[in-house]
């Protein structure tokens, strides 16, 4: 768990932030902010001050997310921000800030130096863990925030399939190349569960998590289903883990929590 990995990356700090774990991908849309959002959720259900960083400069999903796409964090001195309430949690996003189109054409340099101001000037408190979803991807700009931002620990978030799964190991090495150390990987989407008949299906195939696992020495945390629900609370704003927090989806992610 995070207490016990040492951090080895010598960045300042974030005043009153304890861990700052981020959560990424090799690909997009395999789930890294559903995994974000619940991942936050369950660690504040479990008693932690908690807050989550959209660093997604290319499809910043936090706000729509937490059912508060409207919000605009408020500045009174005009060098820090509030961060927004939401589900118990505090959050700041890139898409609370500039409008849709903007940080997306930023090239790396633009788009790390603007998460890193958003990071240090928000007002974020005493948090237990800052969760921080990372754009997708092992380039350059994701090298650069995961240093900018002092990370104690990295999640990697990857379907069964195979192609996602070689962009995870890409995951893996990058954090381990710049000394982050990994906490471990989830397998979203491995499964759908028939609401009818019960039956269970790998559509995007089976064990890629457990493949990953044990060839990169790097625990296997948790495997989410396909859930229609889930989309849907997601694209509702009323995320699962708080949606529906004695649901099955909830209850895996609060064992993901538990091992954190
Ligand atoms: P990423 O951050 O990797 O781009 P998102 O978390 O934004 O991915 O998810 C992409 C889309 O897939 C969203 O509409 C989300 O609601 C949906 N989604 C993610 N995980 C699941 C799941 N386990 N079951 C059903 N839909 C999911």
């Amino acid at each position: 768990d995070v207490a016990t990995l040492a951090r080895t990356n010598e960045i300042q700090g974030v005043a009153g932030v304890r861990n700052i774990i981020a959560v990424s991908s090799g690909k997009g849309g395999v789930g890294k902010s559903t995994t974000a959002v619940n991942l936050a959720l369950a660690l504040k259900r479990q008693g932690a001050r908690v807050g989550i960083l959209d660093a997604d400069v290319y499809g910043p999903s936090i706000p729509l997310m937490l059912g508060v796409p409207d919000a605009r964090p408020e500045s009174d001195d005009g060098k820090t921000m509030s961060p927004i309430e939401a589900h118990g949690l505090k959050a700041n996003s890139i898409g609370f800030l500039v409008a849709a189109d903007d940080a997306t054409i930023w090239r790396g340099p633009m788009a790390s130096k603007a998460l890193s101001q958003i990071l240090r000037e928000t007002r974020w408190g005493e948090l237990d863990y800052l969760v921080v979803d990372l754009p997708p991807g092992t380039g350059d700009i994701q090298i650069t925030i995961a240093q900018q931002v002092p990370t104690t620990a990295a999640l990697v978030v990857t379907t069964p399939q195979n192609v996602a799964l070689a962009d995870a190991v890409k995951g893996i090495n990058m954090f381990r190349k710049v000394n982050i150390p990994v906490l471990g990987v989830i397998e979203n989407m491995s499964y759908h569960q028939c609401g009818a008949c019960g039956h269970r299906e790998a559509l995007f195939g089976e064990g890629g998590g457990v493949r990953v696992s044990t060839e990169h020495q790097v625990p296997l945390l948790g495997q989410l289903p396909l859930d229609a629900n889930l989309c849907r609370q997601m694209d509702r704003g009323t995320p699962t883990v708080a949606a529906d927090p004695d649901g099955h989806i909830a209850r895996a992610y609060l064992d993901i929590a538990a091992r954190v």
